[in-house]
């Protein structure tokens, strides 16, 4: 007899470490390539080796220092602000928050591809609503698409993988469409990179109305990655329900210190989302003249829908030791994170050579 695992993970594909080849630029996890800045290694030793509440000691669940900082950071009420383990556990926690088995969560696809495994693993079902042929979120097609089973829609704007955004106008209309007791998460993990002037602000939206929620992460524009700390800005309520299926001191002390001086040093690391947007503007340039098709990104990242070629490319560029990443299927395509200007030279040197 073999032990009774939940049938709903079968098909669920078991976690893949990512490709690490010695030598070669990865440019696979939109990740900020700088050095983490000085006043951040600081906080982090202070954490270690201060003689009061150090690593021996368990984290403040709550991170009440950090909500505050998060809080006032975003201009809104502690109550409407809650950490977690990186925004990705927090896309887990609101579909445990907010669907029973059965229930229906939905995004559009392509997006973020932790979308539909944390609806899988709560027993809830996708409803993925295809990108537009500009690569664009659908949301007439999505606020069509919403059913009485409808709990939870992820908007992830600059959406990942496509790079693309969605509009303030747009998005009210579809606001407005969708029922009230629908909880529509605005994905802002890329919001720093965003120079549109017509985007959202998801905080802004989430702060006018109670089904609206704002998600954010210090794992991108703030360096973080490594030490997983995200945040949500929502109606209390919500708030609450997601504390209520946290894991328990799920932001560890030197995260929690760490993302206290990183909001801190924001203007420190302003330079540094500025050379991130004007690369990304050179790499687009550069691509198009190649003869790529590449929808215009707002992230830290660029799209190409190559499609059943995605694999192909991707090999390609890892045999010029550039590890970039595809996503192999017939909505698929290659993401590519924008790196230090030599990593993107590099990579554009490999993709030059691709036979298209
Ligand atoms: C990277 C990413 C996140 C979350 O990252 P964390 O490291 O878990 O904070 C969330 N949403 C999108 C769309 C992302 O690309």
């Amino acid at each position: 007899m073999t032990v009774h695992i939940r049938p709903a993970l079968d098909s669920l594909p078991a976690y893949a470490p990512g490709r690490t080849v010695p030598g070669a630029i990865k440019l696979a996890s939109n990740e900020l390539s700088f050095p983490t800045l000085p006043a951040i290694s600081a906080a982090i030793m202070e954490a270690l080796t201060g003689d009061t509440n150090g690593i021996n000691r368990y984290p403040d669940n709550s991170a009440q220092q950090l909500v505050a900082a998060l809080a006032e950071h975003v201009g809104v009420d502690k109550s409407h602000v809650i950490a977690g383990c990186g925004s990705v556990a927090l896309c887990q926690q609101l579909v445990q928050a907010t669907c029973s088995e059965g229930d229906q969560v939905m995004f559009g696809w392509r997006s973020f591809e932790a979308y539909p495994i944390v609806t899988q693993i709560a027993g809830a079902i996708s409803q993925k609503i295809p990108v537009t042929s500009a690569h664009t979120l659908d949301l007439p097609a999505m606020a069509a698409a919403v059913t009485p089973a409808t709990r939870l829609i992820y908007i992830c704007t600059p959406n990942n993988p496509t790079g693309t955004v969605v509009h303030r106008q747009e998005l009210t209309e579809f606001l407005d469409a969708v029922p009230e007791n629908v909880l529509v998460v605005i994905d802002e993990a890329y919001g720093e990179f965003d120079t549109d002037p017509e985007s959202p602000d998801g905080v802004q939206e989430a702060t006018h109305r109670a089904n609206v929620l704002s998600l954010r992460t210090l794992s991108k524009a703030y360096g973080l990655a490594g030490l997983r700390v995200g945040y949500a800005v929502g109606d209390p309520a919500v708030i609450t329900a997601l504390g209520k299926v946290a894991i328990p001191f799920a932001v560890n002390t030197l995260a929690q210190k760490a993302a206290l001086a990183a909001l801190a040093a924001r203007d420190e690391l302003k330079p540094r989302w500025q050379q991130v947007i004007s690369e990304r503007i050179r790499v687009t340039a550069a691509l198009r003249e190649f003869g790529f098709e590449t929808p215009t990104s707002q992230a830290n990242f660029v799209w190409l829908p190559l499609r059943e070629r995605s694999a192909e490319f991707a090999a390609h560029t890892e045999a010029n030791k550039v590890i970039v990443r595809p996503f192999q299927d017939a909505t698929g395509g290659v993401r590519i994170s924008i790196g230090s200007p030599a990593e993107n030279d590099a990579f554009l040197e490999a993709a030059k050579s691709f036979a298209l």
